[in-house]
């Protein structure tokens, strides 16, 4: 039979199915790998991490990645500051990491008409 994708022959002992389609091995692979590698958010994590350890020691990777967020969008409620974790975080971890970095004077909550918005210090 043939792939559906790279229209190949190959043994059907070794078809996949994705989404209807019957594919090779190889563009099944390649179909998946997308899923596989798709977390962009803890690359980042990772990498913000990273980048704040070599100097400032004290931080978790939690705070570092609030900082990093709020350098880069400005001020945030903190309602839109959970949304960019997608769940990964819970809202009280993530007012707790705040209240720790507002002690530490990195950032501040301020009123915005009738929202409080978190930034940078
Ligand atoms: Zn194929």
């Amino acid at each position: 039979m043939n792939c559906d994708k790279c229209n190949e022959k190959f043994d059907p002992e070794e078809k996949r199915e994705h989404l209807g389609q019957f594919l090779c091995e190889d563009c099944y692979m390649k179909v998946l790998s997308p899923v596989k590698t798709c977390d962009p958010w803890a690359v980042h994590s990772a990498k913000t991490f990273e980048r704040y350890a070599g100097t400032i020691k004290e931080f978790t990777p939690l705070q570092a990645n609030i900082l990093d967020v709020l350098k880069k969008e400005g001020p945030l409620t903190p309602e839109s500051l959970l949304k960019k974790y997608d769940e990964s975080v819970d809202f009280e971890d993530l007012k707790r990491e705040f209240a720790s970095l507002r002690h530490m004077e990195k950032v501040r909550a301020a009123k915005q008409g009738s929202d409080v918005v978190w930034h940078l210090w």
